[in-house]
């Protein structure tokens, strides 16, 4: 059984990390302006601000810990390569809570925050201190060059080309803690169901294509990933009746 997930800033939430859209108004998207700190003409414009928002959202990152959602994916993942199964793991959330949580592969679209960019030689270094100015490329030795390893409004989502070509040889499709707001991951769905492939929503709240789901699943995700983790290893494990 191939499982594909693509996991949103929900599953992140109880971990301490904020989403983008809640529905009160405290979501990221609606204290921040994307327009002002999310896009490459900001980060032409105002260098500093951009820098300043990635740092201060770097340091929080640090501070937390995956949640028993990410442990259950990655337990699940494991689990069920030793059933002869596979896990495609494509997250559109920049921490790096799935690999702490023992994930391997994961596809991050959206860019890792503790990574950072150079714009002149485009190598790609770990970072887990602040950009600033100042800082230096391990790879080509230019200061002042680096940018959050992240992708903007307006920017190519990245792995584009893995996920159209995994996604369509999937049995099952699970977007997990997702508003399926933005796109191209908001289409995954239904490309899923153009190649016959299963799908299943675990989120709070409705998603905005939640009628596009054949099954939905409301709830905490630290409470909800794991029992349904634990359903499907138990029904792939099941003995076939009759
Ligand atoms: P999101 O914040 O849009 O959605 C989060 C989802 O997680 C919601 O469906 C919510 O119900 C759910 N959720 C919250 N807490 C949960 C919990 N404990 N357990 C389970 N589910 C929980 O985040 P997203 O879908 O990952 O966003 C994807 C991309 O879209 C992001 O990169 C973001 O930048 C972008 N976005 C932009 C805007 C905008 O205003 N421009 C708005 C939303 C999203
Ligand atoms: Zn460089």
């Amino acid at each position: 059984m191939h499982v594909f997930v693509l996991t949103g800033a929900g599953i992140s939430a109880e971990s301490g990390i904020d989403t983008f859209r809640e529905p009160n108004g405290s979501g990221l998207w609606s204290r921040f302006d994307p327009m002002k700190l999310a896009t490459p003409e900001a980060f032409q414009q105002r260098p500093a601000e951009v820098q300043a928002f990635y740092n201060w959202r770097r340091q929080r990152l640090i501070e937390t810990r995956p949640n028993p959602a990410h442990l259950a994916l990655a337990r699940f993942g494991q689990e069920l390569h030793e059933v002869g199964g596979r896990l495609t793991l494509v997250t559109q959330n920049i921490d790096d809570l799935h690999e702490r949580a023992g994930s391997s592969d994961v596809l991050h679209m959206h860019g890792e925050l503790l990574k950072a960019r150079c714009l002149v030689c485009q190598g790609v270094s770990e970072c887990r201190g602040e950009i600033s100015p100042h800082s230096r490329c391990v790879a080509c030795g230019q200061i002042g060059a680096l940018r959050p390893h992240v992708v903007w409004f307006g920017e190519t989502p990245l792995f584009l080309d893995l996920i159209a070509e995994w996604l369509p040889t999937a049995d099952l499709f699970v977007a997990i803690g997702t508003s399926g707001a933005v796109y191209p991951a908001a289409g995954f769905v239904a490309e899923a169901h153009r190649h016959g492939v299963k799908t299943c929503e675990i989120n709070l709240d409705p998603a905005d294509n939640a009628s596009l789901f054949d099954q939905s699943i409301y709830g905490l995700a630290s409470h909800c990933v794991p029992a349904w983790c634990e359903r499907t290893l138990a029904s792939l494990k099941a003995p076939p009746s009759g």
